[in-house]
């Protein structure tokens, strides 16, 4: 009976976004409206909203919609109430190679950049070899002569796809799906390739080279994709603003004056 009622054209891979969300809100409001419009007793309106809910998921689950009509006017009313959509966005917070990262991970990666004389801790501060930051130039300007995108996805620690977005702008590095999208700005597209590249040569462990590749980017002095020098400044008065409501202090960052690219965010 179940399969009588299913209607594949508007479920499982042709299910529309859309009409379910639409078609849930509603469903919710009429399950919220009986509990508190029904007369009767407490028990009795709860009771009717919980089979109103079972069986209008249900609708929606098996043929995609429950309000009768949806599929034609879901989608129009949807697009009239988003903002106009806009092509592929980069998102306010630059992305870099490495995903999220924990404490354990950092600490790690931090005692094998100073046992391989990556940094030198000097004082309280940390300081990066000359010798690794030439042997990094020269990889940056290899890097970002040859193919980028392939690049990208060599230097990825796991199985990711990679596209070039925006005219070469930004590279999309995905693991499947939007919300694991990263969106890495080409001058740190370039940083971070060319540093988990020579990272290699000084025998970096290959699971931290993503994570230290990213931080490393905090001793960038020129920019990967152009030379300028790159200036310290805020997140407000370069590249647009990523977090900018009063209440909220812009990040500090390393950005090309040039290319209006954040390079690295404190
Ligand atoms: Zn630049």
């Amino acid at each position: 009976m179940i399969d009588g009622l299913r209607k594949s054209e508007y479920t499982g891979e042709n299910r529309c976004w859309p009409c379910t969300v639409l078609n849930t809100s509603i469903l919710l409001l009429a399950c919220a409206g009986v509990t508190r419009l029904l007369s009767g007793s407490r028990s009795r309106r709860f009771g009717v909203a919980s089979v109103l809910g079972v069986v209008g998921g249900a609708g929606i689950a098996l043929r995609g919609y429950l309000v009768p009509g949806t599929p034609q006017f879901a989608p129009k009313l949807v697009s009239a109430l988003s903002p106009t959509p806009q092509p592929l966005q980069p998102p306010a917070e630059p992305g870099s190679l490495a995903g999220e990262s924990d404490e354990e991970t950092g600490e790690r990666a931090l005692s094998e950049l100073l046992d391989a004389g990556v940094v030198h801790a000097v004082g309280e501060s940390l300081q990066l070899d000359e010798r690794f930051r030439t042997d990094w130039r020269a990889e940056m300007e290899s890097v970002r002569e040859g193919d980028l995108e392939a690049a990208v996805r060599a230097a990825s620690s796991s199985s990711v796809s990679v596209q070039s977005v925006d005219s070469g702008a930004y590279i999309v590095v995905s693991a499947g799906g939007v919300e694991t999208e990263r969106w890495l700005s080409r001058p740190v597209a370039i940083a971070d390739v060319a540093a988990v590249r020579t990272l290699a040569e000084f025998d970096i462990d290959r699971d931290v080279r993503v994570q230290s590749a990213s931080a490393l980017r905090a001793f960038c002095r020129d920019c990967p994709v152009c030379d300028t020098p790159l200036e310290e400044t805020s997140a407000d008065s370069c590249c647009g603003s990523g977090s900018s409501t009063p209440l909220d202090a812009p990040d500090d960052v390393l950005a090309c004056p040039e290319c209006d690219q954040r390079v690295f965010t404190f």
